[in-house]
């Protein structure tokens, strides 16, 4: 079996996840996340079209490929958990 690649992650910038930075910004600092959220809860940085203001520099929580070097987490296996996550995010289509 072909293992997952985060390089191939399919992101469809659907923004979900940034729609729950509030959950960031309840459990850590701003060390970890210099941003704020809005009143909905979702990133400041977040543009209209769903795509992050700050891409490039976004802080290493945002980036799948640097938190897993930071933690030292097998890519693979974080990468198929964040799908499950993305996928239960969309489902919800709460945020
Ligand atoms: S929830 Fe998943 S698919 Fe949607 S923007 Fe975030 S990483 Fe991409
Ligand atoms: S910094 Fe960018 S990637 Fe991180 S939550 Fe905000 S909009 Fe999303």
């Amino acid at each position: 079996m072909q293992k997952e690649n985060y390089d191939k992650y399919e992101c469809e910038k659907c923004g979900s996840c940034c729609r729950y930075a509030f959950l960031i910004t309840e459990n850590y600092g701003k060390d970890i996340f210099p941003y704020n959220t809005k009143e909905d809860g979702s990133c400041e940085m977040l543009n209209d079209d769903n795509l992050c203001k700050v891409y490039e520099t976004r802080p290493i929580i945002c980036n799948m490929k640097l938190l897993c070097e930071y933690l030292n987490i097998d890519n693979d296996e974080f990468y198929s958990e964040n799908k499950k996550i993305c996928k239960i995010l969309k489902l919800n289509g709460l945020r």
